[in-house]
Formats: structure tokens, sequence, C-alpha cells
């Protein structure tokens, strides 16, 4: 016998919850089944606790630049255990208010591992589920390399387990978590050696965006970049560190930690999707059209297992429109994927909307126009401490509407929002210049930019 809901979402992440919750909301049965804990990756092992540990950066360098204003401030270190433990604490009360939401909002919350019996049958622990409307959000996981002792190694994930904070820390890894671990593992005192196998972080972003944090990178003290360079080999010593034999002959000593930061694949390879029929492309990602259909009729992908965008908004975004779609009669609602806001919180932070200078070049030729700046923010006009500002406007056309913005700099992961919202709404050089500038911020400068 079986239990039978309008929908049923595998995976309580961000995309899975945010199905079924606005699916209850409409009236309608739902369940959500998860493998391990509610709030999936942003809550538990992704964008929370990084922002956490960003947080506590950001104070460390706060307090070098307070001396600077005059406090008699001394950082006598950071006591890890309390940081985490703060930092768990404020996590299982995330997840605590979850439990509780789903079962005001009478969601059923299945606890194990969901495989598909044919196309409308999900088997959880022995039991049977069947529903009209299956959402796919089961996520990702970080992969590892297949080089000999790989495995001595951890990735985001082990990062978020460290019960002591590593003196030498090494992450393999360009993206998004390699920058964002390494600017906040200087920061909060560690050694860092980021190795990269080409000649850039962040290579998918704007120049303006990649050149200005390599150069952060190359001046901390803390850090040691080694570029077009790959790990070949890992081997443990006696006391435990680690030793990296790289390409080049080169060698990185007296590792307490290794970070693998080199990217993540979907978790479907255990949901018996052949049962239901539901095609994987050659990656494991289920491709699922512009109304997040795979290619059999109720069954949906969303979230970072359909590949389109790896952010958590997305999937959130993605999931509630979706259930609109299918339980309240908006028969044309979907998600729109172009100009996407991301912020990468690096040291400092990077925010950026639409086309990269190249990208916009290479569709749009000459009638791509260009302003850009670059600065010491007030903040830090007198401290020993600097982080730089560099802002990038890419337009196109007579009208030059704004189709790509890249900023970084401190301040600029809150600034990007409300200039999303103008930009998504095809504004213009000239609609930027007409707006008052707020005076003294860094954020004054789009709007100033000539
Ligand atoms: P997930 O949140 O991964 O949820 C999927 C859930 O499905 C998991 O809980 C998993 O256990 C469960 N599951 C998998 N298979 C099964 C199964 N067979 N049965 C039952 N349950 C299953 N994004 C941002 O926007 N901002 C950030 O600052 C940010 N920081 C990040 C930092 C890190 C270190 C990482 C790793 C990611 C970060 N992200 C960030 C990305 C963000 O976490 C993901 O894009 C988002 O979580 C995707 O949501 P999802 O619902 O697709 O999957
Ligand atoms: P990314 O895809 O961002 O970056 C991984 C990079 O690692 C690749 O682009 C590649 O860069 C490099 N790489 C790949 N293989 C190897 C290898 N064998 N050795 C060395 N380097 C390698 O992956 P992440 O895991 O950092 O993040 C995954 C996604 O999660 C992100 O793309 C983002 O969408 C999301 N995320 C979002 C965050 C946010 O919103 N702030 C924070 C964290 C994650 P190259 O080709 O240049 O070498």
């Amino acid at each position: 016998m079986s239990k039978h809901y309008d929908l049923i979402s595998i995976g309580a992440g961000s995309g899975g919850l945010s199905a079924a919750e606005r699916g209850a909301q409409y009236g309608k049965k739902c369940a959500i089944i998860e493998s391990s804990k509610v709030g999936g990756t942003c809550v538990n092992i992704g964008c929370v606790p990084k922002k956490v540990m960003w947080n506590a950066a950001n104070l460390a360098h706060g307090m070098a630049d307070a001396r600077d204003y005059g406090f008699d401030v001394t950082n006598n270190g950071l006591n890890w255990s309390k940081l985490i433990e703060q930092r768990e604490g404020y996590i299982s009360g995330i997840t605590n208010w979850y439990g509780n939401y789903l079962s005001d909002s009478n969601i059923d919350y299945i606890n194990g591992k969901a495989r598909f019996v044919n196309a409308t049958t999900i088997e959880v622990n022995g039991e049977l589920y069947t529903a009209d409307h299956i959402v796919v959000a089961p996520g990702g996981y970080p992969i590892t390399p297949d080089i000999p002792g790989a495995e001595l190694g951890m990735t985001s994930d082990g990062f978020f387990a460290l019960k002591e904070q590593p003196k030498h820390i090494t992450i393999v890894g360009s993206g998004y978590i390699a920058v964002e671990l390494a600017g906040l593992m200087s920061s909060l005192g560690s050694q860092v050696t980021l190795l990269i196998r080409k000649g850039h972080v962040l290579g998918q972003m704007d120049s303006i965006l990649t050149g200005t944090l390599a150069k952060v990178i190359q001046d901390d003290p803390n850090i040691v970049l080694l570029s077009t360079t790959e790990v070949e080999s890992v081997e443990k010593n006696e006391q435990g560190q680690l030793t990296l034999h790289c390409t080049n002959n080169q060698q990185v000593n007296n590792v307490d930690a290794l970070v693998w930061a080199i990217g993540r694949a979907p978790n479907t390879a255990d949901l018996n999707l052949e049962a239901a029929g539901v095609e994987m492309d050659s990656r494991g990602y289920i491709p699922s059209n512009e109304y997040e259909e795979t290619n059999v009729k109720g069954i949906y992908s969303l979230g970072d297992a359909n590949g389109k965008a790896f952010l958590t908004p997305v999937a959130i975004a993605a999931a509630r429109r979706l259930s609109d779609r299918l339980f309240n009669n908006m028969k044309d609602r979907k998600l729109d994927y172009s100009l996407i806001p991301t912020v990468v919180f690096s040291h400092p932070p990077i925010a950026t909307i639409g086309l990269t200078e190249t990208e916009a070049r290479k569709s749009h030729g000459d009638a791509v126009k260009i302003y850009s700046t670059s600065f010491t923010p007030m903040t830090h006009a007198f401290t020993e401490h600097k982080a730089p500002t560099a802002m990038k406007l890419v337009c196109i056309g007579a009208q030059e509407k704004i189709i790509g913005c890249h900023i970084i700099g401190p301040g600029v992961d809150e600034m990007m929002q409300g200039f999303a919202v103008a930009i998504k709404m095809g504004a213009t050089k000239a609609d930027f210049d007409n707006t008052i500038a707020i005076h003294p911020c860094s954020a004054e400068e789009l709007v100033t930019m000539r």
C-alpha cells in the first residue's frame, strides 16, 4: 500500500523545500524526502556556515582597521571552537525551526534515501509513496581528483567539520569555494596556499574582477599563490602533516589541512532514474526545460541537479514558480535565468550580473561601451590594510543599455541587489546618471562614472 501526494520533493534543500512549501500554501498535500539534514547544502554545509566564517574574517580586518582609527584594540587571537560552536548553534536553530514549520504547514517530512520505482512511485526505507508531481532536487556533492593520496584531503564538507583551526591550509581550485575559503582563512590568521591549475582565479568572470582579486591574493602576506600548478599525489608524514607533490617538481610541505575545491557533481546516481525513464546528461545532470520539466511528464528537476545555475536563490525561485504554475493556475509562470546577480564572498567581495566585457564584445562587437573605475574606498584612506574597489559597467547601443555590472570591493555584496533590480528592468547608463549619488560612499561611483 502506498501513500499518495499532490507533490513530492526529493531533497530538503533550497529547491525541494520551496516547491513543497509553496504547494502546501495552495492547500496541496506535499511531502519532502531527505536523506541527510533539512536545509540541504546551503543551510548545513554551504552559504550559511560560509557566511558566518566570512563575517568572522571581516571582524578580524575590522579590528586591524580600528587601531588605525585610534582605538586601543588588540586581537588576541581567535577561539576557533567558540566560533564553530556559535555557528553550529545558529544552524541548529534554523533546522529546528524548519522541522516545526514543516509540520505546522502539514508537509510530511520523510527521512531516508529516495529511489524511483516507476514514474509516479518512490521508495524510501521500504515504504512506497506516489505523487502526481515529483520534484527532483537532490543537489550535488564536491568532487575530488583521481590521484594517489587524494583521500588525505577534504572537501568543503570536511572544512565545515574542522574542530581546530589549521595553521597551514592548502586549497586547490580557483572557483567560488576556493577563493572564499582562501580569503577567510587568511583573514582568520591561517597560512594559506592556494593552488590553481591555470593562470587565473574565477576564470569565467570579468577581467576587472579576476585581475583585482588576483592582485589582492598575491599581495596577501598570509597567502602563497601557486599558479599553473596541479597536484600529482599527496602523502602524510608521521606527524600527520601532508606533503603535496605537484607538477614542475614543486612540493608543498607541512600542510595541516588540504581542501579540494575543484567543482561539484549532481547527486543523481542513486535515484534509479532509469526506472522512471528520466534522462540524464553525460555528467549526471537532469536536463529540464524552461518550465523545469524533465523528459517524463510529472517529473521536474531543479536547483543544482539541473545544472543551470548553482545558487540558492535560483533553486528557490525556480521551485516557487513551478508550484505557482502547477497549483495556482499561473500557466506561463517560470524562472527567467537571464541577469542573475551573484556575490563571491571573497576578501574583498565580488558582485556581478550580466555579460562580461569579453562576452559582450563577442556578441555585440563595436556596439559595446565600457565604463570603469578603480579606487581605494574612503574607509581605507589611512588604514594599513587596504582593500581596493573596482567597478565596470558594460553597455550596448546608442541607448547604452546596461547589460553587465561587475564590482569588487568592501560593501559590494550589499550594493548589488538594488542595482540588479534596475538592470533587470532595463536601465541605461543615462538612468544611472540621472540618479542622484549618495555621498560619501563607494556605491555613488556607479552613478557618476564617465
Ligand atoms: P541542496 O541544497 O544540495 O539540497 C539537496 C538535498 O537533497 C540534500 O540535503 C541531500 O541530502 C538531499 N538528497 C540527495 N539525494 C537524495 C535522495 N536520493 N533522497 C533523499 N534526499 C536526497 N549559493 C548561494 O546562493 N550563495 C552562497 O553564498 C553559496 N555558498 C555556498 C558555499 C558552499 C561551500 C557550497 C557547497 C555551496 C554554496 N552555494 C551558495 C550553493 C548553494 O548551496 C546551492 O546552489 C543550493 O544549496 C542548491 O540547492 P538544491 O535544493 O538544488 O540542493
Ligand atoms: P566552481 O565551478 O566555481 O570552480 C571550480 C574550479 O576549479 C573550476 O572552474 C576549475 O577552474 C577548477 N578546477 C576544476 N578541476 C580542477 C582540478 N582537477 N584541479 C585544479 N583545479 C580544478 O566550483 P566550486 O566547487 O567552487 O563551486 C560550485 C558552485 O557552487 C559555484 O559555481 C557556485 O555556483 C556555487 N557556489 C556559490 C557561492 C556563492 O554564491 N557565493 C559560494 C560557493 C559555491 P579552472 O578551469 O580555471 O582551473
